[in-house]
């Protein structure tokens, strides 16, 4: 027999959101086994439910109606290993980043360079996390997930994800169809491949005094960059990036870039080039901007802030106006990288 916590008063989620925002949950009910979920699925059968791990990547505009179900399952099993590599499941509702500590105390290589992203294991393939020059996808083996309506249990392999930048097969043709449940990583347990591509962690690991560095040292480095210069949740609410950087013709990238000469870029393909939004944010004339407690974070215009009250609509409001801007001015769409929950 199992205990599940079942809320069905008003709930407010203020903290199970790290944009900190203060809607209430109809229903609230967190899950932390398979059987519990099961049971739970079925009893909402004929409705829809909304699905919750860390709350990291998402802004609450309104009161949520549908059942809200948070994903708790725990665990963390090598499931395989050869001589050079190990598979680990791990369920769900593991956080991420004490995962990925996990790993560096086992000296398991392949994602220190995705030290304290926040959120949970289970979200991890939802958007293909990444971060300086490393994605999920690259240590990504299987993950397990549940059909919502049928309860039928699937493994999705690598070619079936279909990630991409910020991208998978769970935010286009299977959007809110399965719950993930377990996700397995192949990790190297020697001859680590160390990644210093992104300019940043070499001058960070120059500055420790690090020349051979190990995938701990590239943690700490990693750490160190995102603490100097992403805000804290804790301190200010915020679900870190909260637009994709756009993808844009060639023919776009030339016209913008003969107005702006100094615009980075990174090219993908031939005609394919990526323009980092905060550029085009800070460029607009956003960073650092406040209006009333929303605003966009003075060190980084990707980010935007919640200085204490702001209502989700708030800040949804000023995405809009930003996307609107960086439209006439530059002619460039940002999407959103954080979920919006309308
Ligand atoms: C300060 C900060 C920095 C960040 N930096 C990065 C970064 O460098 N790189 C990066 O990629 N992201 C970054 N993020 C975004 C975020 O951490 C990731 O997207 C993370 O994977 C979200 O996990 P979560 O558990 O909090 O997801 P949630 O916000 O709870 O959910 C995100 C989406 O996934 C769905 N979902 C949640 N759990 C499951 C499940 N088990 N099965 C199916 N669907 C589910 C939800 O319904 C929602 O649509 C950052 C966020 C913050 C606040």
């Amino acid at each position: 027999m199992f205990v599940m916590k079942f809320l069905n008063q008003m709930y407010s989620l203020k903290a199970y959101n790290t944009f900190g925002i203060d809607v209430n949950a109809k229903e609230f009910i967190s899950v932390s086994s398979l059987p519990e979920l099961q049971s739970v699925l079925e009893k909402y059968k004929h409705e829809d439910i909304f699905v919750l791990g860390g709350g990291s990547n998402m802004l609450l505009t309104q009161d949520i109606q549908k059942p809200v179900v948070h994903i708790n399952l725990t665990g963390i099993q090598i499931v395989k290993q050869d001589k050079s590599h190990v598979w680990v499941e791990v369920q769900a509702g593991e956080n991420w980043h004490q995962f990925v500590l996990w790993t560096l105390e086992n000296d398991f290589g392949g994602i220190e360079n995705l030290s304290l992203i926040p959120g949970n294991i289970g979200s991890a393939p939802i958007q293909n996390i990444g971060a300086y020059g490393v994605e999920l996808k690259d240590v990504f083996d299987s993950c397990k997930a549940i059909n919502i309506k049928t309860q039928e249990i699937k493994t999705f392999t690598l070619a079936e994800c279909k990630f991409g930048y910020r991208e998978s097969v769970f935010k286009s043709s299977e959007k809110d169809k399965y719950i993930i449940l377990s996700v397995t990583l192949k990790l190297t347990k020697k001859d680590h491949k160390i990644s210093t591509s992104y300019g940043v962690i070499s001058n960070e690991l120059q500055k420790m005094e690090i020349y051979n560095p190990t995938i701990q040292d590239i943690s700490k480095a990693v750490i160190a960059i995102r603490q100097s210069k992403l805000p804290d949740p804790k301190e200010i609410g915020n679900s870190g990036s909260f637009f994709k950087n756009p993808v844009v013709t060639r023919k776009t990238f030339e016209k913008v870039q003969e107005q702006y000469p100094e615009m980075p870029f990174y090219e993908v393909s031939e005609n394919e080039i990526k323009i980092p939004a905060g550029w085009l944010i800070e460029t607009a004339g956003f960073k650092g901007k406040r209006f009333g407690d929303a605003g966009v974070h003075q060190k980084q215009a990707l980010v935007l802030v919640n200085y204490g009250n702001a209502t989700g609509k708030e800040i949804y409001d000023l995405a809009k106006t930003i996307q609107k801007t960086i439209l006439d001015k530059f002619g460039i769409v940002i999407e959103t990288e954080v979920n919006i929950v309308p």
